[in-house]
C-alpha cells in the first residue's frame, strides 16, 4: 500500500475545494519513525510515552528517557514531534507501581490524574523532555484533562521544570508549546480560558468517544455500537470546532477514526484542519481528500443532520460513491 501512494509522499492533502488538510503520524517507539519520511507524515501529531515505562520492570531513569526522546527528535530531523505524556493506569498498568484495584479502571486513577496526585514520575519525564529538547522546539500534551484546572495546574508544573533547567544551566527549548488533549465531554465546557491557555488542543478520539457514549472501548460487546458518524457525536465534535476557532486555538484529531477513510472525509469536512493517525493510513487518506470537495461534503453531513438521521455514514458513503475517486 505505501508504494501505492508513494507519489503523493510529498504533496499536500489539498482538497478540490482548496482547503489543506495537515496529515501527521501516531507513534509510540523509536522503530517508528523511519515512517516518519515514508508515510509523507508532515510530523508525529501523538507520540505516546507509556512504552517506555511497560517494557521495564522498573522506572526508567531520566538520562535514559533523554536519551530516548532525542532520539526521537534526531529522527524526526526537525519536523513537529507531539510527545504525550505518561498516561499510565486504565489499560496500561505500570508492572512496579502498586496496583491500586478499581472497579471502573478506564474512568479511575489514570493519566494527568496520576501525575497531579504523585507529580514525582512526570516531573521526571519533564525533565528528560526539556533535556531532549537541548535547545530544540519542543511539543508537550497532557493526556485526558477533564478540567480546565488540571491543565492549569500540570502547565505550572512543566513552567517550573523549565525555571529549574535554566537554574541548572541547562540549554531550554527553543520554543515550547504545551497542549492539551480533550478526551472527556467535560473539557468541551471548560472555560474560555481554558481555549486561551492551551498552545493546541488534540482530540482523543478513542476515549471521547467511549464516555461520550458510555460505551467502553475495550468491550467488544458494545464497542462498535456507536460510531464517530453518529450525528450527537457529530453535533459535539462541531462544538469543539466552534470554540477552537473563537480563540484560534490549533486543534489535531488523534484517535483511531482520524486514519479511516469515511471518518478522516467528515472531520475534514466538519472543520479538523489537522489529522494524526497510524503511518500506513496517510496515503489513503490524502488521496482520498485530494479527490474530493470539503465544502460539498459538509452541505451532505449538515442536510443529512437536518434530516434528522441518527447516523451520517450512509449519507456519507453515497455521496462518496458518486465521487471520482
Ligand atoms: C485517544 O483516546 O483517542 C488517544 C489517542 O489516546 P489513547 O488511544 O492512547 O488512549
Ligand atoms: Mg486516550
Amino acid at each position: 500500500a505505501q508504494t501505492r501512494y508513494a507519489s503523493l509522499r510529498d504533496k499536500p492533502a489539498t482538497a478540490k475545494c482548496g482547503t489543506t488538510i495537515s496529515l501527521h503520524m501516531n507513534a509510540g517507539l523509536m522503530a517508528d519513525l523511519p515512517s516518519l519520511a515514508g508515510s509523507g507524515a508532515e510530523g508525529v501529531g501523538l507520540f505516546r510515552t507509556e512504552l517506555q515505562f511497560l517494557i521495564r520492570n522498573h522506572v526508567p531513569k531520566r538520562a535514559e528517557l533523554a536519551g530516548i526522546y532525542s532520539g526521537v527528535m534526531d529522527a524526526a530531523h526537525g519536523k513537529r514531534v507531539v510527545f504525550r505524556t505518561l498516561d499510565i493506569g486504565s489499560d496500561k498498568v505500570l508492572p512496579y507501581m502498586k496496583r491500586v484495584e478499581e472497579p471502573n479502571p478506564a474512568m479511575g486513577w489514570r493519566a494527568i490524574r496520576v501525575a497531579l496526585d504523585k507529580p514525582g514520575i512526570m516531573r521526571m519525564q519533564l525533565q528528560a523532555l526539556l533535556r531532549a529538547a537541548n535547545g530544540r522546539p519542543m511539543s508537550i500534551m497532557f493526556p485526558f484533562v477533564a478540567e480546565y484546572e488540571e491543565f492549569r495546574t500540570a502547565r505550572q508544573m512543566l513552567k517550573d521544570e523549565v525555571e529549574r533547567e535554566r537554574r541548572l544551566g541547562h540549554k531550554l527549548p527553543g520554543a515550547l508549546e504545551i497542549g492539551a488533549m480533550l478526551e472527556t465531554p467535560s473539557l468541551a465546557y471548560a472555560p474560555k480560558e481554558f481555549f486561551e491557555t492551551a498552545d493546541f488542543i488534540s482530540v482523543g478520539g478513542n476515549d471521547l468517544k467511549q464516555f461520550f457514549f458510555a460505551a467502553d472501548r475495550e468491550n467488544e460487546t458494545v464497542r462498535r455500537r456507536y460510531d464517530m458518524l453518529n450525528a450527537s457525536f457529530l453535533h459535539f465534535l462541531c462544538h469543539i470546532v466552534d470554540r477552537c476557532a473563537e480563540t484560534r486555538t490549533d486543534l489535531s484529531f488523534c484517535g483511531e477514526d482520524a486514519g479511516r477513510p469515511i471518518e478522516a472525509l467528515t472531520l475534514a469536512a466538519i472543520g479538523f484542519r489537522t489529522l494524526s493517525m497510524r503511518p500506513a493510513s496517510i496515503g489513503p487518506v490524502k488521496h482520498l481528500i485530494r479527490r474530493v470537495n470539503l465544502t460539498e461534503l459538509r452541505a451532505v453531513i449538515e442536510a443529512e443532520c437536518e434530516a434528522g438521521v441518527t447516523n451520517v455514514r450512509a449519507g456519507v458513503v453515497n455521496w462518496l460513491a458518486k465521487q471520482d475517486i
